[in-house]
C-alpha cells in the first residue's frame, strides 16, 4: 500500500479542529495513511532538561484510536527548531554567507558541537516513542530553512534573519574543514599549485576561490518594493535583464552558449572551483550521513527519510544521487520536496531521485513545494506510480486551515476535492514497476561551472516527457555502473567530462548502448504527440495521464483512445 501522508501540524500545537474524531474518519475514508507533524527540538525542550511532548502526544493518541499512522519530521537546524536557551550558548554556530559575511539563524553544518545535540535529540525521541508501531516513517530535518538537506535559502516560517540562496560556508569551522579536505586530496602544496594554477607557499594559506556565481540579491530587494511601484520596477529590471545574454538564458531562451561551452571544456584551469563545489556538496552529504546513521541507531526498524529539496544546483548543497546512495546505505529513503501543479516539471525535478533510488536500492516519496490545487492530486497519483515512488505527501486532501507558507486557506478538517479524487483512484496503486529504457544525461560537472545549464536542461526534459518516459542519469551513477540498465543515453545539455565517466560511456556503447543528442532516434509506440497526455509502460499495461482539463482523443498505434481531462487511463500493453 502506498504511503499517503497529509500535513497536520507545523509550529506549536495542533489546530483544535484537527483533533476531532470526525476529521480522522475523513482521513481514513479518503485513503490517507498517515499525518505529519513538524517535531522540532525547541518545542519539546523549552527549558534545558525539561522535556515535554504534550504538543505531540495528544495527536498520537488520536492516531492510535483511529488506526492511522504518524510521520514526525524531526527537525534540529533551522532557526525555529533550536531552543532560545541553546541559541545563547557558545555552542550555537550559525551558517554565514560568503557573499555578505553575514550570519543566518540556521545552524552551520560544520558546527563541531552540533552532532552531540543531534544524537541527544534523537535519543530522547526514541525513548519517548518506545512503541514505534504508530510511526509510518520518520523524516529528518537536518538543515535548510525547513529542515531539508540543503543550505539556507530564501523563505521560512520566520524570515527575521539574513537568508538567501548562496554560499553558506563563511564560519571558521567551514574554512578549517575545506583546508582539511584539500590537504587530504593533494599530497603536497606543489601538486595543489599545479592543479589549481596557483602559487601558495603552504596549505595554511589556501582559501575559497572567487565566486563564479551567486543568487541575484535583486530578487530579494524586489519583495520590499511597495506593490504599486512593482510594475514599473519590473519593466526596468526586465529591460536590463534582457540585455544580458546569460540572464536571458536563465529565462530558458535558447541562447548561443558556445562561449560558455569553451570555458567549461577548459576544466583543467578550473580545478579550484571544482574542488570547492565538490567539498561543498560532499559536506552536506556527510552531514546527512551522520543524521541517518544516528537515527538508524535509535530507530533500528523504522523507515527513515532524508528530506531533499531544490533543483540540484550545487550552490544549494544537495547532490541528489549522492544523498540517495547514502540513504540506501542506512536502509533509508528520500522525501523529495519539489512538486508543483505542472506534471512535466514535477516529473523533471524529482526524476534524478527516482532514478537513483531505483539504482541504489533506496525508496522515496514526493512532496509539493508550496500547496498544490486539490484536483492535481490526480497528477500526484500518476507520478507516484510511474516514478516508482513509495507514496506522496500533500497539504490539500483534508484542509488544515491557513497554510503558513502560502497563506492559502482550506477550512480545517474538511475534505477537499483531492480527498474525493484520491479515494476513487486508490486501486491504481497496485501496478507493477515501470519499464524505462532511455536516460537523459545529468551533467554535474558542467552544472557546477554554470548552473544555468540546469534551467535549460530541465526545460528540455519537461518538453520531452510529453512523448517519452525517461530517467535522469548523473555522473555519480554512471561511475557506479548504472548505464547497464539502459538502451539509450541522451545528452541534451552540458558536456561529458573526460576520464572515468567518458570511459564508462564508451564501453557501454561498445556493448550496444546508443548515445545521442537527438531524442527522435527513440521510436515511441505508446505516445508521440505533444498533447500534455503522458504515458508510462509497465510489463503488461500502459498508463496514461491527461494533464489537460478537457478530453483528449489520441492515436496510439493503429487505434484511437479517449481520455477525460485530468484523469488516468489504463490500456493493455499490446495495442
Ligand atoms: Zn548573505
Amino acid at each position: 500500500m502506498a504511503e499517503i501522508i497529509q500535513q497536520w501540524q507545523y509550529l506549536g500545537r495542533v489546530h483544535p479542529e484537527l483533533l476531532e474524531d470526525k476529521v480522522f474518519e475523513h482521513c481514513q475514508k479518503s485513503g490517507i495513511t498517515s499525518l505529519q507533524s513538524y517535531l522540532y527540538w525547541a518545542e519539546i525542550e523549552k527549558e534545558p532538561g525539561k522535556i515535554d511532548f504534550s504538543s505531540y502526544d495528544i495527536l498520537v493518541e488520536k492516531l492510535k484510536k483511529h488506526n492511522l499512522k504518524w510521520v514526525p519530521f524531526f527537525i534540529l537546524g533551522p532557526n525555529y527548531a533550536t531552543p532560545k536557551w541553546f541559541q545563547e550558548l557558545d555552542e550555537c554556530v550559525y551558517a554565514k554567507c560568503l557573499e555578505h559575511k553575514k550570519e543566518s539563524k540556521i545552524q552551520s553544518i560544520w558546527n563541531p558541537f552540533l552532532p552531540k545535540w543531534v544524537d541527544r535529540f534523537l535519543k530522547i525521541l526514541s525513548e519517548h516513542y518506545q512503541d514505534k508501531s504508530v510511526l509510518e516513517s520518520i523524516c529528518l530535518g537536518i538543515s535548510g530553512n525547513w529542515g531539508e538537506s540543503i543550505y539556507p535559502v530564501e523563505g521560512g516560517f520566520y524570515k527575521n534573519f539574513h537568508s538567501h540562496q548562496g554560499w553558506w560556508c563563511g564560519d571558521k569551522y567551514a574554512v578549517q574543514d575545506f583546508k582539511k579536505y584539500i590537504i587530504k586530496k593533494y599530497n603536497s602544496i606543489g601538486e595543489l599549485n599545479t592543479a589549481w594554477k596557483t602559487d601558495f607557499s603552504s596549505f595554511e594559506l589556501i582559501n575559497f576561490p572567487n565566486l563564479r556565481y551567486f543568487y541575484p540579491l535583486s530578487r530579494e530587494i524586489y519583495k520590499f518594493i511597495p506593490f504599486f511601484l512593482r510594475p514599473g520596477v519590473k519593466f526596468i529590471y526586465n529591460l536590463v535583464k534582457n540585455n544580458s545574454k546569460t540572464r536571458a538564458a536563465a529565462k530558458g531562451e535558447e541562447e548561443d552558449l558556445s562561449s560558455l561551452a569553451k570555458e567549461i571544456k577548459d576544466i583543467t584551469g578550473q580545478q579550484q572551483w571544482l574542488d570547492f563545489t565538490e567539498w561543498y556538496t560532499v559536506s552536506m552529504t556527510n552531514w546527512a550521513e551522520f543524521w541517518l546513521k544516528t537515527a538508524r541507531k535509535y530507530f533500528p526498524d523504522s523507515e527513515i527519510y532524508l528530506v531533499a529539496g531544490g533543483n540540484g544546483n550545487p550552490m544549494l548543497g544537495a547532490d541528489f544521487s549522492a544523498q540517495t546512495k547514502i540513504a540506501a546505505k542506512y536502509k533509508g529513503g528520500i522525501r523529495i520536496t519539489n512538486q508543483t501543479d505542472d506534471y512535466s516539471y514535477s516529473f523533471t525535478f524529482a526524476r534524478l531521485i527516482s532514478s537513483a533510488s531505483k539504482f541504489y536500492g533506496s525508496y522515496f516519496t514526493t512532496e509539493e513545494v508550496w500547496i498544490n490545487k486539490p484536483e492535481r492530486v490526480m497528477m500526484r497519483i500518476f507520478d507516484v506510480i510511474t516514478s516508482g515512488a513509495k507514496g506522496f505527501y500533500c497539504k490539500n486532501i483534508i484542509g488544515t486551515g491557513r497554510d503558513y507558507c502560502t497563506k492559502k486557506n482550506f477550512s480545517a478538517g474538511e475534505p477537499t476535492k483531492g480527498a474525493e479524487i484520491l479515494s476513487k483512484n486508490l486501486h491504481y496503486f497496485q501496478l507493477s514497476k515501470p519499464i524505462v529504457k532511455a536516460a537523459v544525461f545529468f551533467p554535474n560537472t558542467s552544472i557546477a561551472f554554470e548552473p544555468l545549464i540546469l534551467d535549460l536542461l530541465y526545460k528540455q526534459c519537461a518538453k520531452l516527457r510529453d512523448v517519452l518516459d525517461f530517467d535522469l542519469l548523473d555522473e555519480n551513477m554512471i561511475r557506479d555502473g548504472a548505464l547497464e540498465k539502459y538502451q539509450y543515453l541522451l545528452v541534451l545539455k552540458g558536456e561529458i567530462p573526460e576520464g572515468e565517466v567518458s570511459e564508462k560511456i564508451k564501453n557501454w556503447t561498445k556493448k550496444g548502448g546508443v548515445l545521442s543528442s537527438d531524442p527522435k532516434i527513440i521510436a515511441s509506440d505508446i505516445d508521440n504527440e505533444y498533447d500534455r497526455v503522458y504515458a508510462t509502460r509497465f510489463a503488461d499495461k500502459i498508463m496514461y495521464y491527461n494533464a489537460n482539463d478537457f478530453e483528449v482523443r489520441k492515436k496510439v498505434g493503429s487505434k484511437f483512445i479517449k481520455i477525460e481531462g485530468n484523469s488516468i487511463k489504463i490500456e493493455q500493453n499490446k495495442l
